[in-house]
């Protein structure tokens, strides 16, 4: 068996029993075929790669990190040696991967882990028709909306949680199809992808870029990813100023749980755009606006919810249509290490709505710890 893997996943055996000694290929429970997975990154080989051993051996290659322009001229020209670049929305939810092995639906999230939540909604929203066509691929994309337990989001106008592909890979190579072969296939199969603003020749698509970020920023989107149509090339990503200032939002809720690294890289962000965008002192007063809103109302909320007794934590929420899913999702969160406290599941249409208040510990007890006047 460690022969067979070891040559889907072209490297030496010797070095893949070292892995699984040195505790980088790890284990991982749960409801479906014995899977191990890659806890970190291993030369050519992603971390969240997959490795189901049932009656075959079916890899899941990991999915890759994408690399963030902090500028967009001369980034894009720079990076991209080829004649055009694709530019997408980069939509703000969750990596998942869906995959088919020994003929059944499995949803993995970026770790390597299968998330029974979204295994439920995979299976729903992907009929069998594309995988009994096309075992051999993964469709990749992300997975947005309000009954989202891990990045809720209200912004897209979706009723409770929907799958929006980015990218087809091939399972254990993990070599992503062209865009155009990628768009044909979701024409075919009806599968809802991101939406594409268009092929741009590489001199003229940061000027693209710009507008298209800046009215995505409006409606409080995220960004976009720029591609190379023959996806030769890795992708790029770039976002709005409102969602990184969402996103320290976010954190500084929880300043004290999230790395500093988080909130360091989110204000560098701002320094550039500002200067790229070529900013009025009008304009860059505004930005600076909201960039200390950002940091600042979140803590003053936490501090002051804190302040009255409260746990500090996030409300989140998921749609089951079996009560067996919320159960082993909240299994699923144990094993990751995620403290979160479920309330009894409500009857509703189509099955069952769980609340789930998913506690920052260590916010909640550094705030506490100043309030009764220790020091820091
Ligand atoms: P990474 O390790 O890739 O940098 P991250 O967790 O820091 O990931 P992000 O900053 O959100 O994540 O950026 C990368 C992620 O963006 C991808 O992993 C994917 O889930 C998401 N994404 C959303 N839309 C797209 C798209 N159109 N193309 C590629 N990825 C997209
Ligand atoms: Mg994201």
């Amino acid at each position: 068996m460690i022969e067979e893997i070891a040559e889907k996943l072209n490297i030496p055996s010797a070095q893949l029993r070292e892995l699984i000694d040195r505790g980088i290929i790890k284990e991982v429970e749960g409801e479906h075929p014995h899977l191990f997975r890659f806890d970190k990154e291993c030369g050519a080989i992603e971390n969240g790669t997959a490795i189901f051993v049932h009656e075959k051996i079916d890899i899941v290659r990991g999915f890759p990190k994408i690399r963030r322009a902090m500028i967009l001229d001369p980034t894009i020209k720079r990076h991209f040696d080829c004649p055009t670049v694709m530019i997408e929305e980069k939509m703000n939810g969750y990596n998942v991967r869906i995959a088919s092995i020994g003929g059944e639906i499995f949803g993995l999230t970026r770790g390597g882990l299968v998330c029974p939540y979204t295994t439920e909604k995979a299976r729903d929203i992907i009929g069998d028709a594309f995988f009994k066509d096309n075992p051999d691929l993964v469709l990749c994309g992300e997975m947005v909306g309000p009954d989202n337990p891990y990045v809720p989001k209200d912004i897209y106008d979706i009723p409770s949680l929907d799958f929006f592909l980015f990218d087809i890979k091939k399972k254990a190579s993990g070599a992503s199809l062209p865009i155009a072969q990628r768009l044909r296939l979701v024409e075919e199969y009806n599968i809802k992808s991101v939406r594409i603003f268009g092929e741009y020749p590489v001199n003229e698509a940061s000027a693209a870029a710009r507008e298209i970020v800046k009215e995505l920023g409006r409606q409080n989107h995220e960004g976009i990813v720029i591609k190379d149509p023959q996806t030769k090339i890795p992708p790029i990503k770039y976002t709005s100023s409102q969602s990184n200032c969402g996103d320290l939002r976010d954190g500084f809720r929880f300043y004290n749980d999230y790395g500093r690294p988080f909130f360091f890289t989110r204000i560098v962000r701002e320094g550039f755009q500002a200067v790229e965008w070529n900013e009025s002192e009008e304009e860059l007063r505004e930005r600076c606006l909201q960039l200390g809103e950002s940091i600042l109302k979140p803590m003053v909320y936490t501090i002051k919810s804190r302040k009255r007794g409260e746990q500090i934590g996030e409300n989140v929420q998921i749609k089951v249509k079996y009560l067996e899913t919320a159960r082993e999702f909240e299994a699923h969160l144990n094993r990751m290490g995620i403290d979160a406290v479920f309330e009894e599941p409500e009857k509703v249409d189509g099955g069952y709505l769980v609340k789930i208040k998913r506690l920052y510990q260590s916010t909640n007890d550094k705030t506490m710890s100043v309030l009764n006047g220790e020091l820091w």
